[in-house]
This record gives C-alpha cells, structure tokens and sequence, in this order.
C-alpha cells in the first residue's frame, strides 16, 4: 500500500449501524474489503455493499494489509485484537480501531500490537450512523507519526477530517473530553431553554438571541433541543435517531473513569453523567440525548 490512490486489502471487523456504513464506504472507493461480524443480518448487509463476508476474524483477515475495527466497547476490542487479529493477520498489518474505547485499554493494545510488530491507531469518529453512512465522519486519531501516515488514506475514504490527536490513546481521549463536554452543555442548554420559558421569554426570539451572543454552543445552533426551534434537529422528530441517550452516558462514564485515573477534576461532567444515567434508567436510554430537556 503506496500513497493516496493504492487499494488496500482490508478486513472490517464489526458491521453494526456504524460500521455498515463505513465498510461499504471503504468498498465503494476501491478497497478489496473482507468483512465480519457475528450477526447474520449485519453480514449480508455488507455483502451487499460490495464486500466480501467472511465467517470469522481469522478468515477475513487473511491476506489483508489493514484490519479495521468497529466494536461495542474495550472488552469486545480487546479480545478480538489480542486473541483473534494478533498472531493471525499478515505480519505490518496495520491496525485501525475506529471504537470508543477506554484510553487505558487503547493504549494496552498499541503496546501489544508494537510488540508483535503491528503499526496501530485509535481512531475514534464523531458524527452518527449518517455520517458513517455518508462518509463524513470526523476522525480523532491516536498513533506514532508512521500509523497515521499509513492510516490517513484509509480514513479518508470514510470520513471529512482525519486529525492526528497525538500519541497512542490520544484519539480516544479527545472523543471522550469532547463528549463530556457536549453532555454538559446540551443539559446547560436544555435547561437555559426552560429557565427562559418560565421567564415568559418567546423560545424562538431566545434562541435568536443566544446563539449570537455568548450562550452560543453546538447543542444549541446545530442540535437546538427545542422542537420548532434553530435548524432541523430529532427534537423536530420526536427525538428520535440521532444520538443515543445509552451512547451519551457510555461515553460520560469512559470519561469519569478516565478522570479518574488522571486525578482530574470534572464536576460538571460528573453531574451530566448521573443525570444521563437517571434518565436511561427512565426507559430513554434509545431516545436522542436531546430529549433530556423533556426531565428539567
Ligand atoms: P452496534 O451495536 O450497532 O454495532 C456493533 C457490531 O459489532 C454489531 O453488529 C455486533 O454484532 C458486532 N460485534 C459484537 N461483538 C463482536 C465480535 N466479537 N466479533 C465481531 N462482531 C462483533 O454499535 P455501533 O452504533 O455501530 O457503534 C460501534 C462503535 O462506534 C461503538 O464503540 C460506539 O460507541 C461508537 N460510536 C457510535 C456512534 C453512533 O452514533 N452509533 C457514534 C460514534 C461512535
């Protein structure tokens, strides 16, 4: 695999809603993509997006110069890259994690994958199941200068912006103070919106308001909560699709149990956390996180 324009021989490991997606984004640019995952449904999916199924981790990373993958969480990572991917695929086969994972766990395994003389990444995305669809995801990438290099082309075939983070574990980091931080300010705007009502201020000459003055954020102009408010968001659609409340909160507690390993400080993370976990726990859990306005 030499520069931009080479294909690449790529096995995906996980077609889930996101994953789908991004292996036949990966298909549809040229790449030769072997792909598995333990669902039936998940597998003729891709198939029918121009990849190859396979019927385990060994047989779809044979021969492959990259091993994607696109997992529920750090255990299921884990156990795929250490036990199933290592010691299976091609030696210098490059390892592209796209899940969100603990930075504990990704930094584990770039010390495993070195050690058996894999190039590897973190490479969590931001942007949902559209935008894996789409292929304008947004990349935050953790690995020495070589791995992302390598990485950059593959990427790109699936996404708008690849950013090297920085070292191994770096990727997930970012994606995990980044949604710690759209957790506290979508329930700060959630509840800036109630306050306002209460108030008796007009909830469409507000938001006229604050997202040109100081208030402004992303959970307001581009994901406003309010139903007939700011751009087309789930809110206008019941709050459904978008992003998960389940999903908001499994991000809120990788960044509370990265906190706390470092020792930080993180108050107002810490209360989006417990107030995301309330509200899962309320049967939400599949709702959009903006639906948490419904709470205040
Ligand atoms: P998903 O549950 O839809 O997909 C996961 C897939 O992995 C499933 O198809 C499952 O069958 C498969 N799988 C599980 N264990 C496996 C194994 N051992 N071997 C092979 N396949 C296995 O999840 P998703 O929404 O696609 O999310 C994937 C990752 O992306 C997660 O880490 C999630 O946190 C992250 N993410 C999701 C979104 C989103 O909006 N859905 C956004 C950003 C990041």
């Amino acid at each position: 695999m030499t520069g931009e324009a080479a294909m690449a021989a790529i096995a995906f490991i996980g077609l889930g809603n996101m994953g789908g997606g991004m292996a036949a984004n990966l298909a549809k640019a040229g790449h030769a993509v072997r792909a598995f995952d333990l669902s039936a449904p998940a597998l003729a999916a891709a198939q029918d997006a121009g990849c190859t199924p396979c019927s385990t981790v060994a047989d779809a990373v044979t021969g492959a110069d990259v091993v994607v993958t696109m997992l529920p969480n750090g255990a299921i990572v884990g156990d795929v890259i250490e036990n199933q991917v290592i010691g299976t695929a091609p030696a210098g086969a490059l390892l592209i994690d796209c899940s969100t994972i603990d930075v504990a766990t990704a930094r584990r395994l770039a010390e495993v994958a070195s050690a058996a003389g894999h190039p590897i990444v973190d490479a969590p995305v931001s942007g949902g199941i559209a935008a894996a669809r789409g292929g304008t995801l947004t990349f935050m990438v953790g690995g020495t200068d070589q791995a992302f290099a390598a990485a950059q082309p593959i990427l790109a075939a699936m996404g708008k912006a690849v950013i090297h983070a920085g070292a191994d574990g770096a990727g997930q980091a970012a994606k995990i103070c980044n949604n710690m931080l759209l957790g506290a300010t979508m329930v700060a705007t959630c509840e800036s919106f109630r306050l306002a009502e209460r108030l008796g201020l007009d909830l469409q000459t507000f938001y006229d308001i604050a997202s040109k003055a100081s208030g402004q954020s992303w959970s307001m102009t581009s994901y406003c909560p309010v139903p007939g408010v700011g751009p087309q968001t789930p809110a206008d659609n019941g709050y459904q699709g978008g992003f998960a409340t389940a999903l908001m909160l499994k991000d809120l507690r990788l960044a509370m149990g990265a906190a706390q390993e470092a020792g930080a400080p993180v108050p107002m993370g810490h209360l989006a956390e417990k107030l995301y976990a309330a509200f899962a726990a309320d049967g939400h859990a599949d709702r959009d996180f903006s639906a948490i306005i419904k709470t205040l």
